[in-house]
Order: C-alpha cells, then sequence, then structure tokens
C-alpha cells in the first residue's frame, strides 16, 4: 500500500519542478526571517533571485550541527515563537543537545511523512501498534506515535522500560507492529522468551526498526529472534525526526520523503558533491517546513542514493543502509573501522548472540582493539578446544573484512549491557588521553 501516490511516484522531471518551487520558497523565508542564514548568503554574495531551480541548491551555504549549538536555543528559527507549538531535542549521542522548534504546520508534516513509512510497512487501521521508542525530547516515540495515529491505527504508547509490561501489553493487547530501536528489538526478544508465552500467542507480525545504525545481518537476527518482518525507518531531529526515509516491501534500500527533505551527497572532507551512486555524506535541504528550516544541513551520515524506479512503484529517491556516521569511524592503527563491519561479522556467525562492545585504547603509543562478543548459551559451555577455534575463526574473519585482527574475547550469554534506546557499543579510550 502507498499512502500518497502522488508524491511518491511523481515522475522524476515533475517532482524537481517542485522541489525547485519550494527551495526558493524556503530561502525566501530563511532571508527574511533567519538572520544567521541571511548573514550567511550576504556573505556568499548571494540573494534568493539566485535560487530558481533544485539545481542552484549548491550555491547554498552548508549547515552544520556546530551551527545548531553555535544558535543554541532558538537562533535558528524562522518563525515567531508564538506560531512553535513543539521542541524537541536530539538525544545527544555526539555532544550537547540541540533543539528544533515544529509549527503545526511542520507537526501536520511529520505526521504526513510518518503516515507513508507505517504505510509502506504494510500497517493500516485495523492494526494495533506498540511504540517502544523512548517518549519525550526524543523524537522516535512521539514521531512514531503521530504517523500510527495518522494512519488510523491503534497506539500503545508504551515508551521504552519496563520490559516485563512491555511483553505483557504486546501480549493482551494484540499489537501486530512493534516501533522501536533495533538493539531494544533484541532485548526484548529475550525478555518475550523468558515470560514463557508461547510465540503463537503474539500477533507481532511487523518491527518498525531505527534510531541507529543496523547491518541486514542484525535485521536477519531480529527478524528470526521476533518471527517478524522487520523494517528500517529513519530521520533525525534536525531534519524532523522519524519519517524521513522508509524501506518498501522490497527492501533495497530506504525512500526519502524527497518532496519534503532534499537530499544531495557531498564529499565528506571538502563538501564537493558527488557523482550519482557514490558513497559520500547525507545532506538535507528542508523544502517545507516553517519553524526552523535547515539549508544543506550536513548530517554526518555515510551513504549514497538511488535514483533508479524501485519494483513498488514509488518513484522517490532511495538511500543504500547506512555505513555509520563520519564520527563513528574509528581509525585503528590507521586502518579504517565501522563498528558495522564487526557487526556484521558476529552476526554471521552462528555460536555467537548479536551483542557486542568494542574496547579501543592507546598504550604505549600503540592502538589497542578489543572485541567483546557473546557466545550462545549451547556453546558457551563447550570444551575449552572448541572454544579457542571459535575464537581463532572470529579472529580471521575480522582480519579479512576489516584489514586488523582484534583481540576477541568470548563472552558470557547476557554479560554485555542491553540498551533500551540508542545502542551503546564503543569505547574509544584514546579520545579522553
Ligand atoms: P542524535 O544525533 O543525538 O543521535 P537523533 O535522534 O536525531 O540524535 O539521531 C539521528 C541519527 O540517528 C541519524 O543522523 C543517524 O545517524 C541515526 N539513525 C536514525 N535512523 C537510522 C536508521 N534507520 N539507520 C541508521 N541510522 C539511523
Ligand atoms: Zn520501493
Amino acid at each position: 500500500m502507498i499512502w500518497n501516490e502522488t508524491m511518491e511516484c511523481m515522475n522524476r522531471e515533475d517532482m524537481r519542478k517542485l522541489q525547485g518551487i519550494r527551495l526558493k520558497k524556503t530561502v525566501e523565508r530563511v532571508y527574511h526571517n533567519c538572520e544567521p542564514y541571511r548573514k550567511r548568503m550576504q556573505e556568499k554574495g548571494i540573494s534568493p533571485a539566485d535560487i530558481q531551480t533544485i539545481d542552484d541548491i549548491v550555491k547554498l551555504p552548508f549547515t552544520s550541527k556546530k551551527d545548531l549549538r553555535d544558535y543554541y536555543p532558538f537562533g535558528l528559527l524562522s518563525s515567531p515563537m508564538s506560531e512553535i507549538v513543539r521542541l524537541h531535542a536530539s538525544s545527544g549521542t555526539t555532544g550537547k543537545p540541540i533543539v528544533v522548534g515544529y509549527t503545526r504546520n511542520d507537526l501536520a508534516i511529520w505526521d504526513e511523512v510518518g503516515a507513508r513509512c507505517f504505510t509502506a510497512f504494510g500497517l493500516g487501521k485495523q492494526d494495533v501498534v506498540q511504540i517502544s521508542y523512548g517518549y519525550g525530547l526524543f523524537t522516535g516515540g512521539l514521531g512514531a506515535h503521530g504517523a500510527v495515529q495518522t494512519i488510523g491505527g491503534t497506539v500503545i504508547p508504551m515508551s521504552s522500560g519496563n520490559t516485563e509490561k512491555q511483553i505483557m501489553l504486546m501480549h493482551d493487547f494484540g499489537a501486530v507492529g512493534l516501533a522501536c530501536t533495533p538493539s531494544y528489538a533484541l532485548f526484548l526478544a529475550d525478555a518475550m522468551k523468558d515470560s514463557g508465552i508461547p510465540r503463537e500467542e503474539f500477533k507481532l507480525k511487523v518491527g518498525a526498526f531505527g534510531a541507529e545504525p543496523w547491518t541486514e545481518e542484525m535485521r536477519r537476527e531480529i527478524e528470526s529472534k521476533l518471527g517478524i518482518k522487520a523494517y528500517d525507518i529513519y530521520g533525525l531531529t534536525e531534519i524532523i525526526g522519524p519519517g524521513v526515509g522508509y524501506e518498501c516491501q522490497f527492501q533495497n534500500g530506504t525512500h526519502l520523503c524527497e518532496d519534503h527533505f532534499f537530499p544531495e551527497i557531498v564529499n565528506p572532507e571538502t563538501g564537493e558533491p558527488m557523482l550519482p551512486g557514490e558513497f559520500g555524506e547525507l545532506v538535507f535541504s528542508t523544502i517545507t517546513k516553517d519553524g526552523m528550516p535547515l539549508l544543506r544541513f550536513r548530517t554526518r551520515d555515510l551513504t549514497r542514493l538511488i535514483y533508479e524506479k524501485c519494483e513498488c512503484g514509488r518513484t522517490s529517491v532511495r538511500m543504500d543502509r547506512i555505513l555509520g556516521r563520519c564520527d563513528d569511524m574509528l581509525i585503528i592503527r590507521g586502518v579504517n573501522v565501522f563498528p558495522s563491519q564487526v557487526e556484521s561479522v558476529i552476526c554471521e556467525m552462528l555460536e555467537l548472540e548479536p551483542h557486542y562492545f568494542i574496547n579501543v585504547d592507546r598504550i604505549n603509543n600503540l592502538d589497542t582493539f578489543e572485541v567483546l562478543v557473546e557466545v550462545k548459551e549451547e556453546f558457551y559451555s563447550d570444551e575449552v578446544n572448541k572454544l579457542l577455534d571459535l575464537r581463532k575463526r572470529i579472529v580471521h574473519r575480522l582480519q579479512s573484512v576489516i584489514g586488523l585482527s582484534p583481540d576477541v574475547k568470548l563472552v558470557e550469554p547476557r554479560s554485555i549491557e542491553r540498551s533500551q534506546g540508542k545502542a551503546k557499543r564503543v569505547n574509544d579510550k584514546r579520545k579522553f588521553n
């Protein structure tokens, strides 16, 4: 099912025209209402008249997370405070939180794009959906909440935490959909098993997972543990929250709501545009928002864009899986390492649980690289020789995927700390030296 066929399946030429019109309006808005933007444009020697089509977007200055911090809390608003009806703040995974203000119109846009997501996941009016993203300043809970209400589904506004109750209500209320972070989905899978309630007694079929990077291998783990189909939902506070992008039933990329959020891929070092299909840093311009429109916002997320029409009939651009954030990339002994590479190796191996933790340090001027992995119950009790062999195979596989041999430590099942929101899987002690 498609929620908004006009927008999701528009031919590309018409879409670009529409994006041009919307961008022009947004540029005029920020130029006249937001001083930092006006100043920046003046410094670059451009005025709103220079922006006529979507191709002109490259003339505009970038916006970064730092700008949001520098103008904290309300310096980047383009609407008077009297028009702002809601505030959200980022979870601050990487530093001081940033604040975003929404007008009524912005909230309506958010509901609209969220409705596209949950419809694409196959959910509708008849379905009960448990929202186990945190409610509050974090956009996850309220974002998914508005989306499910918009499609007419029944919301269980559960929030995260309180695991036993999560499982009880999921069972008693017959939740068909579950929305949470992928790491919390794994946590709930274990809790479901512990509850002793047979899987057949749950109605759960579909998961809407996002807010943190997850690999294809992690998807398979979650799907088999929970017995559901797991979909990706993408978003970020600065742009709106969850609903910027979503997977369709073909799961060959995350469709972006590009009639609201115009995406570009640039070289993360130089800011130069990359060629279509090349990997780089994702950049968004909001082209319909009023409260706090952002132009060319550098997400720090690394991915690529796919412009071919999708089998589902949608023409909207798709983004590939997010490799990670530029800030997540570890440079260990000169080698670039993404936690997602470690994750895919660990999830491939039958004997391991999909839980891991990476420790990086520098001792005597040499980087140390340790990976803790959980062994499944049935293998943990194996004889020492077998465990040694398993360890060797993991090191070998990691060496061939990332080009480095970490010190692998096999640990007991359930000994690595679980996350109820965004998982923290890396401790890079070098940063504090
Ligand atoms: P914070 O930056 O504090 O984590 P947000 O909650 O706004 O604040 O997080 C947005 C970020 O979360 C995105 O830029 C991206 O890195 C990550 N993210 C969100 N959804 C996904 C997803 N489906 N896949 C991968 N990463 C995601
Ligand atoms: Zn599709």
